[in-house]
């Protein structure tokens, strides 16, 4: 015999033995740490049974590629077993899929980080609803069945200045649902500057089609005149369609119809005109100099049969898709079998509804997040800063922090040449890269996701509240 194979030999015994030391479940739970963990955790007896069984199985299989520890005897396979159990349970419970993040990366609407953050009273209203029965679909007045549209419509049209209005699953279901509603077998006439792709996964052209609308594209890509627009209606365009350009901006030798001539167009041909606006706002950021959204109520103003925006956009509510405008188009809707599908449930209307009274009452530069996070003065900004500065300076020798100067965005593919002043703490670390930090900060237990920028962190004090500054002085603490 070689010694190789001695040596082999030996191995084969040994994962023998280790195999012979797994104990029977039955013996697992007749431990008095079984027990123990089933009572302090509030774990049903056969759940936790089954995740022993789970354990055990995965130890058996390491132990026959070599990849568990070895044991010496059965109540270390025991200890083991249970400390794995444990380990299981702790990030079972500590750990969600989705869960809340500090945002230092300054965009305000992130849509990976769940765009709009909700107002209190948004969220009172949100988690009252949620816990009980409610007036979903039940009228007090009458005790008889009632229309969840009703819940927001007359608040929406106050707002806005719109004949009717209806809620449906976000924006991009809304434009679905105009084009299938008003154009389904139709031609819908765009301009070629206005075929956009939002956010990788929507295009106006994919949905037109998935729509079965047909797409008459006029004009070129940097202008469009009203006569491409004219030569185009034909006895088959079912409807005149005008995309916001929120996320992109054309410059240069360029020409766009203006909504009015469009408007006028339509009128003079009985074809309805439905303008998709995006972002859509409530509240006029022009007076303080932040971009060049118009309003809603600017647009209703002009006359467009119908509008669509977004909720959980610039409007700062729940994710949502607006539908606003002449009452015989939004009562087509209403009647359309895709409503069905498309509808929204109890917590949006819930949240939306809170959203909507803060704007009624003039309170949503104070209330509603987004809006006060994007028109926050530079001061406030610089003052929270400061603070942290105050906080760590001197504390961490390894670390180096330095206020800015800077810029942050609105995000959400809205205002994308805006740069909203700001400042931000230069975080550098005499061991660790930016990477390093980033990683580290982002694997924090409250995540913390800043912007790396030419190999500086930067974390942007604009989204940073005044209860923030304890976790991102721990996560410090941690990576020290
Ligand atoms: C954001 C956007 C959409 C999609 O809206 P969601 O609410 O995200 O579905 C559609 N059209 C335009 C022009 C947009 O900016």
């Amino acid at each position: 015999m070689r010694i190789n194979d001695l040596n082999k030999g030996k191995m084969v015994n040994i994962i023998m033995e280790n195999l012979r030391y797994l104990p029977a479940i039955d013996q697992l739970q007749r431990e008095e740490r079984f027990n123990a963990i089933q009572k302090r955790e509030n774990i049903a007896f056969n759940v936790l049974t089954n995740w022993l069984i789970d354990i055990v199985d995965q130890l058996r299989q390491d132990l026959l590629v070599k990849k568990a520890p070895t044991f010496s005897n059965k109540e270390e396979v025991k200890a083991y077993i249970f400390q794995q159990l444990e380990e299981e349970i702790a990030i079972f419970h500590n750990t969600s899929q989705l869960q809340r993040v500090i945002n230092g990366t300054g965009i305000v609407l992130h849509t990976n980080l769940g765009r709009s953050r909700l107002s209190d009273a948004a969220v009172k209203q949100l988690v009252d609803v949620a816990r009980h029965y409610s007036t979903l679909e039940f009228d007090l007045e009458k005790g008889a069945r009632g229309s969840r549209h009703a819940i927001v419509e007359e608040k929406i049209c106050r707002l806005t200045g719109a004949e009717a209005a209806i809620v449906v699953n976000n924006n991009a279901a809304a434009v679905y649902f105009v084009l299938k509603a008003l154009a389904e077998k139709k031609e819908v006439i765009v301009s070629r500057g206005e075929l956009v792709e939002i956010g990788g996964s929507f295009r106006i052209s994919e949905i037109m089609q998935l729509s079965d609308a047909y797409l008459k594209e006029v004009g070129t890509t940097n202008k469009t005149h009203l006569v491409d627009y004219k030569r185009a209606i034909t006895e088959e365009t079912g409807l005149i369609l005008k995309v916001h350009k929120s996320n992109f901006d054309l410059v240069g030798f360029t020409a766009e119809v203006s909504t009015d001539e469009l408007v006028q167009l339509s009128n003079s041909h009985q074809i309805p005109i439905y303008e998709d606006l995006g972002s859509g706002t409530l509240y006029d950021f022009k007076q303080r100099n932040i971009g060049k959204e118009p309003t809603v109520k600017e647009q209703v103003q002009k006359g467009i049969d119908l509008i669509s925006f977004s909720g959980d956009k610039l409007l700062g509510g729940p994710q949502a898709g607006m539908i606003v405008g002449k009452k015989e188009y939004i009562n087509l809707l209403k009647e359309h079998q895709l409503m069905r599908v498309l509808r929204v449930d109890k917590f949006t209307l819930a949240s939306l509804e809170a959203t909507l009274k803060t704007y009624l009452i003039g309170r949503e530069t104070k209330d509603i997040p987004t809006v006060r996070d994007l028109i926050q003065p530079e001061e406030t900004i610089y003052r929270r800063a400061e603070q942290f500065l105050k906080r760590v300076s001197g504390r961490y020798p390894a670390w180096t922090f330095t206020i800015k100067k800077s810029m942050s965005k609105v995000g959400g593919g809205t205002m994308p040449t805006e740069d909203l002043p700001t400042y931000v703490i230069e975080v550098t670390h005499e061991k660790f890269s930016a990477q390093e930090i980033a990683d580290n900060f982002r694997r924090h237990e409250t995540p913390i996701i800043v912007r790396v920028k030419k190999e500086t962190v930067h974390i942007d004090f604009r989204l940073i509240e005044e209860k923030d500054l304890d976790v991102i002085i721990q996560a410090i603490q941690t990576v020290s």
